[in-house]
């Protein structure tokens, strides 16, 4: 098959029908904007607590990066606990690392509760070694993990590296198996839904355009006005990641929108795929400009980085695909003659700090920032953000969140507006920092 810029998760999910004519309805108590992991799984929880909610999306079900990513549902944060405790302390450090354990069993407690056929399984992650310095650091990372956890990691070393990956180029890997991989566009499709059974409406091509704060009859709330109507809210919920854009612009001055691409090659034979990834591990590599990879369930390598910096277009993705090959053969140069048959790309959420944020920010609730851990922590975010709201509202105690409250901040000197032209300059300076660190 000749390659095609499509997203292969695609080709392999039904999502749920939408009915386009249908009227937005004209009050409800929580209005959530976006219907990746994030809205969803707030969704989900908000309408099991016996809410009116509307989801209200502005492409298709799943359209963002939830439904383009590699699948990984991964423990961790993009910050090592090392750095966490040197900036939060050791104990917020520990809360925080917690929650990365905690969101992969929230995953796997909703897949199973909903039956969700996303072929979820706790196959373990892999970090690769590129540089000795970087493997000589795993050993210290594994030892602090299992101090303060209990929770255990396992340092290969290079001669050993044969049994978890066919590639010869690397100095040595860290496994954790608590890790998991799914099919994620058939994970986000299944929370969709999960969330209309619960009771949520799910509204499709109904981009919000803007939030005014609005009362009615001596009740706060929110007139929020979409391409498909308007509606009241008693509560807005914003969910839109990466995709951030004018009508929350306090949230789109603190995210920073990063690409990345991903390719698929065709159907690989099984004993090949079994020499490339043997123990079937999600994969990525210790750079900064890194490169992840993994099996798809039916035997593809799915193969991605950031190819280019800036969001998904035409160009990018089609420059990409040819960057991110010869990546791949430089890392298994038994793939030479395999070949790449789709190639897409999405959008990243990173904040200034590399660090989820969640809470209320005028007022909205949100949570955001997941910098390439957002599988995991985006759906376990959602399910806190209801808990959060539900809380404020009965005034109970407030579900433990340690993502709540930590300083968010904007770019240094304020110099960005959500027009990210500085993308080219930090693309340039990881790779800086990748032959130098
Ligand atoms: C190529 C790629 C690979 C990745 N790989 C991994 C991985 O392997 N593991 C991992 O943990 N994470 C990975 N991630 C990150 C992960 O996919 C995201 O963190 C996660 O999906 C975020 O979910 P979300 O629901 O917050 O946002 P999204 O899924 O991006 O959803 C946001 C939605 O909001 C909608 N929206 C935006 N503005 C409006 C508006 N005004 N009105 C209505 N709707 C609006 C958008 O259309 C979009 O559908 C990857 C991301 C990409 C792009």
């Amino acid at each position: 098959m000749p390659l095609q810029e499509l997203n292969y998760w695609l080709t392999t999910t039904d999502f749920p029908p939408s009915d386009p004519s249908r009227p937005l309805p004209d009050m409800v108590d929580v209005a959530v904007i976006g219907s990746g992991f994030t809205g969803l799984s707030a969704a989900r929880a908000l309408a099991k607590l016996g809410a009116r909610v509307a989801v209200l999306e502005a492409e298709t079900i799943g359209w963002g990066a939830s439904s383009r990513n590699g699948g990984m549902v991964l423990t961790g944060l993009k910050l090592g606990f090392g750095e966490l405790a040197s900036k939060y302390g050791r104990d917020l450090a520990r809360r925080m690392y917690d929650a990365s354990l905690a969101s992969i069993d929230c995953v796997e407690q909703i897949v199973r509760e909903e039956s969700i056929a996303c072929d979820f399984s706790r196959s373990g992650h892999l970090e690769v070694a590129c540089k000795p310095k970087h493997f000589a650091s795993y050993a210290r990372q594994a030892e602090q993990i299992e101090a303060e956890f209990n929770h255990k990691l396992r340092v290969v070393e290079k001669k050993d590296l044969g049994a978890e990956i066919g590639s010869a180029i690397y100095h040595g890997g860290l496994v954790d198996e608590t890790s998991a991989g799914c099919n994620p566009a058939r994970y986000v499709a299944g929370l969709a839904r999960a969330a209309s059974k619960a009771g949520a409406e799910l509204f499709e091509y109904a981009r919000t355009t803007s939030i005014q704060r609005d009362s009615r009859q001596g009740e706060p709330g929110w007139k929020l006005t979409t391409s498909r109507g308007s509606l009241w809210s008693h509560e807005v919920m914003v969910a839109t990641s990466g995709y951030t854009g004018p009508a929350t612009p306090a949230l789109q001055k603190r995210i920073i929108p990063i690409g990345s691409y991903i390719i698929t090659t065709e159907i690989l034979p099984e004993k090949l795929a079994q020499e490339l990834s043997p123990r079937n591990r999600m994969i990525y590599d210790s750079k900064n400009y890194l490169y992840y990879y993994r099996l798809t369930p039916d035997c593809r390598m799915l193969f991605g980085g950031r190819a280019a910096f800036f969001p998904e277009t035409r160009q990018t993705i089609r420059r990409s695909a040819d960057l991110l090959r010869r990546g791949m053969i430089e890392v298994f140069p038994q793939l030479a003659d395999a070949r790449v048959e789709y190639v897409w790309g999405g959008t990243l959420d990173f904040a200034f700090d590399m660090m989820p944020h969640a809470g209320q920010i005028d007022g909205m609730y949100y949570a955001v920032g997941y910098a390439g851990h957002g599988v995991a922590m985006a759906t376990y975010q959602g399910q806190k953000i209801a808990g959060l709201m539900a809380s404020d509202h009965a005034a109970d105690d407030k579900p433990e969140n340690p993502f709540v409250g930590i300083p968010f901040p904007g770019a240094p000197l304020g110099l960005y507006n959500g027009n990210p032209w500085f993308l080219p300059l930090a693309g340039a300076w990881y790779k800086v920092l990748d032959w130098v660190s």
